[in-house]
């Protein structure tokens, strides 16, 4: 396949992102000078778990980029379970803050269940609460996961209706898998969620029009495993040593090399999924910000 060939198949995640903060940053820009408000985001991160502090790092750089406030705490790593639900309390009730992101994972003497309920659903920016998971699950809006949200954007971008395709799913998180098959679902796919039981999964996927992996095992899905002209969502993050010697680099769940053969379109890891997670963070925050004041939701 020539680079043009493969060019034309990308989904650029990247760019779709950047699209998307900047519409954040004019909604933003225009609530503050319609309504003086501006909007607040906390991180609350317990440790020092390199990849969580890289996250917030860029999660926290992002929402001043886009005119919002950034704050939150880091707290240290034996920190008690009763001290992080009297800060997530301190932050619900404190009224510059709109959203409230707790990173996962926390430490074990933490029951993470414990944490996410305790959150404002209202500030829910992750949709993680029950309450939240509920409205999702029953199509009757609340806060959507960011990474699926940010999948089902760019299936619309690219496929406009989704309407009777097949949509397989494969891996049944919380954070990904199962919002995931309720927002396709609800975009009136036919939907299966294939997980680490499924018999026969290549036979599976071969029905996919629309396939999401979300698995977290390199390169798993193979390139037969894809039905022509497939649109293929990667949203696997997987570390594997590179080919320079003690380097790694990232690849997706997904055989890229065989699959882009294959597929009508396809995420590229990085560079696809990856960036729409914060982008969706920093919109779902706008979003809260807007409901918590009785005013108008931009569609974005
Ligand atoms: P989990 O580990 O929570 O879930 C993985 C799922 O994959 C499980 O449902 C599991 O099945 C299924 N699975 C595991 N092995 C197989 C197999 N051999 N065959 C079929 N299914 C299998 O992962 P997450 O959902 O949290 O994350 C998945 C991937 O997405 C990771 O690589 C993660 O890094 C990445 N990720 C990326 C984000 C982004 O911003 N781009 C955000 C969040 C995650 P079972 O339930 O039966 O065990």
């Amino acid at each position: 396949m020539s680079d043009a060939e493969i060019a034309e198949k990308l989904i650029d995640g990247k760019g779709f992102a950047a699209g998307l903060r900047a519409r954040v940053t004019e909604e933003t820009a225009e609530l503050k000078a319609a309504h003086g408000i501006v909007p607040g985001l906390a991180a609350v991160l317990v440790g020092e778990d390199p990849a969580s502090q890289v996250y917030v790092r860029n999660k926290n750089k992002q929402t001043v980029e886009a005119g919002m406030n950034s704050l939150g705490e880091t707290l240290p790593v034996d920190t008690s379970q009763t001290d992080l639900l009297a800060e997530i309390d301190k932050l619900n009730k404190d009224p510059a803050v709109n959203g409230i992101l707790v990173q996962l994972p926390l430490p074990d003497q933490i029951d993470p269940h414990a944490v996410i309920d305790a959150i404002d659903p209202a500030k829910d920016v992750d949709g993680f609460h029950l309450r939240n998971v509920g409205l999702l699950a029953t199509g009757r809006g609340g806060m959507v996961p960011c990474t699926p949200l940010g999948c089902l954007m760019m299936l619309k971008d690219r496929l406009g209706d989704l309407t009777g395709l097949n949509a397989v799913i494969v891996g049944r998180s919380n954070i990904v898998g199962k919002p995931m098959a309720q927002l396709l679902l609800s975009a009136n796919c036919t939907v299966t969620i294939a997980h680490s039981h499924t018999a026969d999964l290549p036979a599976v996927c071969r029905e996919a029009d629309i396939l999401v992996a979300a698995v977290g095992r390199p390169q798993m899905i193979k390139g037969d495993w894809i039905k022509p002209g497939a649109t293929v969502i990667d949203v696997g993050i997987n570390r594997v040593p590179a080919a320079e010697e003690g380097k790694m680099r990232l690849v997706g769940d997904v055989a890229f090399d065989d699959a882009v053969k294959i597929a009508g379109a396809i995420t590229p890891v990085p560079g696809g999924v990856g960036p729409m997670t914060i982008a969706c963070l920093l919109r779902n925050t706008l979003v809260a910000a807007c409901i918590q004041n009785g005013i108008d939701v931009p569609d974005i």
